[in-house]
């Protein structure tokens, strides 16, 4: 078995039941893509339309797309004309939410979304403050989208050793999504937590992530 089968394999053991793995796949070739499909891996994410726009018509059709990135407004009509994607993981805005919801309605599907929250040390990340989400969620903006639905929240830990620091960003994550659940009891199947990468996941799954997103574990080091 190649090393990223190999991966593949030892992670569907070990993950516990509940727990969905996501092969980060962004900047690795499609043939690494399809050694982790042949081990039995369906969910990919990308972080870049252009990558993603290419894989998908290079890969089976039962592959399951994830989208992780940073998405540019004038990338959304792309992006949605990619293909079916599983989940948009990363919603950093109310406006790109908005325009989201435009397109999908336009094109007659529904896209699935996660909003990306910000709990981590550093100001470089993109992502909703936990304040910000909270209020979004108060004030039922989530009402207004026709062709969206909002499945959870995806959040990162601090880049740091401090694996207490680590736990204590995904406990604010996992807690974040129980308030949210608390203040709104109207909102369905608010239920995804996708926490934890290559270095944490481990961190992430104690404190209650549903989904891990897992790249360099399985493909190695990027070129970047
Ligand atoms: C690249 C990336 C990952 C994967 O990180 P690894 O450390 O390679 O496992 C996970 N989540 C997001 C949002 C990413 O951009």
């Amino acid at each position: 078995m190649n090393s990223i089968a190999k991966a593949i394999t030892e992670l569907h053991s070990t993950l516990p039941e509940g727990v969905e793995l996501v092969a980060v796949s962004k900047f690795h070739p499609v043939e690494c893509l399809k050694q982790a499909y042949n081990a039995g891996q369906r969910a990919f994410g990308e972080s870049r339309v252009q990558e993603l726009c290419s894989k998908i018509t290079q890969m089976p059709a039962d592959t399951r797309w994830h989208f992780i990135g940073h998405l540019q407004t004038n990338k959304v009509k792309q992006l949605l004309a990619a293909g079916p994607l599983e989940l948009i993981e990363s919603v950093d805005s109310e406006r790109l939410l908005s325009l989201i919801d435009a397109e999908a309605c336009r094109l007659g599907i529904t896209v699935k979304v996660l909003m990306q929250v910000h709990v981590a040390r550093e100001d470089t990340k993109f992502g909703f403050g936990p304040d910000e989400l909270l209020a979004f969620f108060r004030q039922q903006k989530y009402t207004a989208l026709k062709a969206t639905h909002i499945c959870g929240i995806m959040g990162m830990a601090s880049n740091t050793d401090d694996t207490e620091r680590i736990r204590a960003d995904f406990h604010a994550i996992a807690a974040l999504r129980r308030q949210i659940i608390d203040m709104c009891p109207d909102l369905r199947g608010f239920n995804t937590v996708s926490m934890g990468m290559s270095d944490d996941y481990p961190i992430a799954i104690d404190e209650g992530a549903t989904l891990v997103r897992v790249g360099t574990a399985i493909f190695g080091e990027r070129n970047y």
